[in-house]
């Protein structure tokens, strides 16, 4: 009987050197975890692959979804395992090329067992005589509308047809942990999604004004740190009440500094906790010009608030892509649900745009900054969040 199998390839440029067998292992164990409770047999390692072999029983759809939202995946394939024989091939195709619409194919075949007695070359031309005289369609090498790919084993012969395109990148945990600022906006959620892309685990932080306002932007906050949980397992989201700052922040400060005043000190209580946590730089959504307060001035102010980088990658990204985005993430219709954020809070309508260094160390001296973040330190709550299989 032909088992599935499901074949995993990646971009091989990425991977130069010793960093190769660390990639490959992690990619293998984080697709294990992704596929966990999804009826998958077993996840091995092969040459420049991995396999993952499916229980009969095992729903494709699921599979496939989660296979998918695995970074690191260049792209897969399903497979069938049929007999070293290629009779049982021939018997393999009939009823799947039946079931496909193909204007031209090509058969691309590849012998890693040398043992097998035909060459790929001979294997190419006899499959492929016998498929074009099945469905009338002709060889086409160059940009086939289907490829047909055989792969000679010692113990069968694997058969597959179109790839399924993967995210790319690298697999969560290959580059470190960074902390992400994330609001229950649209932006800090895709730009959290793209640090995960490039192999880091991210942990979320979310300054609230409970109880000066309702719940909900903590709640979309962990609406969201659950979404992108998908993407690396587990996650951790760290809630701090910003009530107290702000409160300190309105009687010293004229409104149209408050914004600047209000990131400065988010991005320093997030320095602190990153610190406690070993992490070495923070994450934001911010777009440059998008807002008013996300002029070079202003992002040049705030980052003089941290010593560590403080990563922007959606820096010179288009509204409409991040949007884009955060619908292929999934995270779009939780972004855009109403909420009570803190950052609306005392704050104008105009907010500066250019703020002045000076202005603000003048504002800040009068404040008890250390304090403050003690003080937020010391209310911070954690919620973890775990990949659950039921989705
Ligand atoms: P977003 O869509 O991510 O909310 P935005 O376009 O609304 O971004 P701002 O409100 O200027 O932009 O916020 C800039 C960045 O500051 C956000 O992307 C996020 O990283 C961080 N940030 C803003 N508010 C909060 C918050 N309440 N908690 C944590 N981080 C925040
Ligand atoms: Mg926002």
């Amino acid at each position: 009987m032909k088992k599935r199998l499901v074949i995993v390839k990646f971009h091989e440029p990425a991977l130069k050197g010793k960093n190769r067998p660390m990639f490959i292992r992690r990619l293998a164990s984080n697709l294990r975890r992704s596929v966990k409770g999804a009826g998958v047999e077993r996840v091995w390692q092969s040459h420049l692959m991995i396999c993952l072999r499916l229980r009969d029983d095992a729903d494709w759809d699921t599979v496939r979804r989660r296979i998918g939202d695995c970074f690191g995946v260049a792209k897969y394939y399903l497979a069938y395992k049929v007999a070293a024989d290629l009779d049982a091939v021939k018997e393999l195709l009939q009823p799947e090329l039946a079931a496909r619409q193909f204007k031209d194919f090509r058969i691309t075949a590849h012998r890693s067992d040398k043992r097998f007695p035909i060459k790929s070359d001979q294997i190419n031309r006899e499959m492929g005589a016998y498929v074009q005289a099945l469905t009338n369609a002709p060889v086409r090498l160059k940009d086939p509308d289907l490829e047909i790919s055989l792969d000679v084993l010692h113990d069968g012969i694997l058969v597959y047809f179109d790839p399924i395109q993967g995210y790319g990148g690298m697999p969560v945990d290959v580059s470190g942990t960074t902390m992400a600022l994330m609001s229950g906006g649209i932006d800090s959620p895709v730009a959290a999604w793209q640090l995960m892309r490039r192999g880091s685990r991210v942990k979320f932080v979310h300054f609230h004004s409970h109880p000066l306002v309702d719940t909900s932007s903590i709640e979309k906050a962990s609406e969201l740190a659950e979404i992108l949980t998908r993407y690396q397992y587990e996650s951790e989201l760290f809630l701090v009440p910003f009530a107290g700052v702000q409160q300190r922040i309105i009687v010293e400060a004229p409104p149209p500094y408050r914004v600047v005043l209000y990131r400065r000190f988010m991005v320093r209580i997030a320095e602190a906790l990153a610190r406690q946590q070993g992490i070495p730089a923070l994450v934001t959504g911010e777009s440059l010009a998008q807002v008013a307060s996300q002029t070079l001035e202003n992002i040049a102010v705030v980052d003089a608030a941290a010593d560590m980088p403080i990563l922007r990658p959606l820096i010179g990204a288009n509204k409409n892509d991040i949007v884009d985005a955060a619908r292929q993430i999934g995270t779009y219709p939780v972004s855009i649900m109403p909420d009570q954020d803190c950052c609306t809070l005392f704050v104008p309508r105009h907010p500066v745009t250019k703020s002045s260094p000076k202005v603000v160390n003048r504002l800040e001296a009068l404040l008890p900054v250390d304090e403050l973040v003690q003080q937020a330190l010391d209310q911070v709550e954690t919620r973890r969040f775990a990949f659950s299989s039921l989705r």
